[in-house]
């Protein structure tokens, strides 16, 4: 687990003259795991720029001690040329024009809502660094391997390749292909073999495969197709056609994923995948008899912040924990939207007592949130969660129950507690 913001991701600076206010914002963009720098004077901040370059630049309308705004804002801009947030009191719109005339980016509106401005940056993040696409060739040929796969490398993507197909579905488990190459005429079997084998595993559905041939006989691609390919790539030597297409496809199914597969709130995994993932994370546990921890996360009195602040302000909070539980968890793949304000977490690999202390890390992270309410003041907000242990024999149904079982203990107990069960 870790709460360190990706390393590519670099510092935020605030330039701000109220150093109380600016130790607020510090503190509260840390619970978030980013790193944010406050500087009260420009030439100090200059030099933050230069010498190790921000993910983004806030301006608080205090502006700073040594120059005024319209000084300080050009003298930024040629520095660094990110995002520029400006921190203010509502303005009218003229003044807004001049501002992003001086190079801001985005406004914010006091009072700081560290929600906003965290929903702004992941999406900066996201545009940042586009994840690699995995492309698996399986092909009989050398050549033609060795081809593609430095054509799809050099446009950035990671490549695996096989020769023989018997070997692709273990393949799939192993390196989660997002598109797979297939050659038509192997040894072992044909393409449209193998294609009609990986469409019968639900776990491999929707994998897109594209079908890499020198055959130009269409009905022949049709039936290919039929077979359950989702393309046909003619071997034609065009890196261009291939590096578009395998882009394209990768992309769409990357989208369909997160639609099939994540909550649209928290882009957590949603119910139906959460569960499918603990089956999967189970029949490994028995197998390898490894341990296997399972957490089940309940917010404490939502239903009061909900009437008292809003169903708005109810989904922040929700917003606000899946964050902290998608910066825990990387990849946020064992990490699910249970039910309406209810989170789980499958553990691989852990024992119940580390589970439940890492659990009790992100409850303390958790308290320390200060919540915008409705009128625009803070407020605290706890969750109580249930820890259960896979044991001999039991099936993921029962871990789920256990763990229920322990977060209705701890709801008991007096909430804000992690439960564990026995
Ligand atoms: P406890 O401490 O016992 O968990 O009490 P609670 O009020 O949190 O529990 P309860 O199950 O009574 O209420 C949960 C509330 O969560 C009810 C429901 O309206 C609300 N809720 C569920 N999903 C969402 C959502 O997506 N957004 C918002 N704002 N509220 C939601
Ligand atoms: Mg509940
Ligand atoms: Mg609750």
């Amino acid at each position: 687990m870790s709460f360190d913001a990706p390393s590519s991701a670099g510092p935020i600076y605030l330039l701000c003259r109220n150093v109380a206010y600016a130790n607020d914002i510090v503190h509260q963009l840390s619970l978030f795991g980013l790193r944010c720098i406050a500087f009260a004077r420009a030439s100090a901040v200059l030099a933050a720029i230069h010498g190790d370059p921000p993910l983004a630049v806030l301006v608080d309308e205090t502006g700073c001690e040594d120059m005024t705004l319209p000084q300080i804002l050009p003298m930024i801009v040629r520095l660094h040329d990110g995002p520029m947030v400006y921190l203010s009191q509502p303005m009218p719109a003229q003044e807004q024009i001049e501002l992003a005339r001086a190079g801001v980016s985005d406004f914010l509106p006091k009072p700081f809502d560290s929600h906003r401005l965290i929903d702004q940056i992941d999406r900066m993040l996201e545009a940042q660094s586009p994840q690699q696409a995995r492309v698996l060739i399986v092909d009989d040929s050398d050549m033609l391997t060795h081809w593609a796969s430095n054509v799809l490398t050099m446009a950035g993507m990671r490549v695996r390749s096989v020769k023989n197909p018997l070997k692709v579905p273990q393949l799939i488990a192993l390196e989660k292909p997002e598109l797979i190459l297939l050659d038509m005429y192997m040894p072992e079997c044909t393409g449209d073999e193998l294609a009609r084998v990986l469409r019968q595993n639900p776990a491999f559905d929707g994998i897109p495969i594209v079908f890499l041939s020198s055959e130009t006989q269409r009905g022949r691609q049709l039936s290919a197709r039929r077979m359950g390919g989702d393309d046909f790539l003619v071997k034609n030597n065009d890196p261009d056609e291939l590096i578009d297409i395998v882009t394209m496809m990768v992309d769409r199914y990357r989208r369909l994923r997160e639609l099939m597969s994540r909550d649209s709130l928290t882009r957590l995994l949603n119910h139906t995948h959460l569960i499918e993932r603990l089956l999967q994370e189970v029949a490994r546990a028995h197998e390898t008899v490894r341990p296997l921890a399972f957490a089940m996360i309940d917010i404490d009195h939502f239903k009061s912040v909900n009437d008292q602040h809003g169903h708005a302000v109810g989904d922040r909070v929700i917003k606000s924990l899946a964050r902290l539980l998608r910066q825990a968890f990387p990849g946020a793949d064992l990490v699910g939207r249970y039910g309406g304000e209810e989170f789980a977490i499958v553990f691989p690999d852990t024992s119940l007592l580390r589970a439940a202390q890492q659990v009790d890390v992100l409850r303390e992270r958790f308290g320390e949130f200060r919540h915008a309410s409705a009128n625009g003041e803070s407020m605290a907000i706890s969750f109580s969660a249930g820890v259960a242990q896979l044991i001999n024999g039991m099936h993921a149904e029962q871990l789920i129950e256990t763990a229920d079982a322990a977060l209705y203990q701890a709801k008991a107990a007096g909430r804000n507690q992690v439960g564990l069960a026995r």
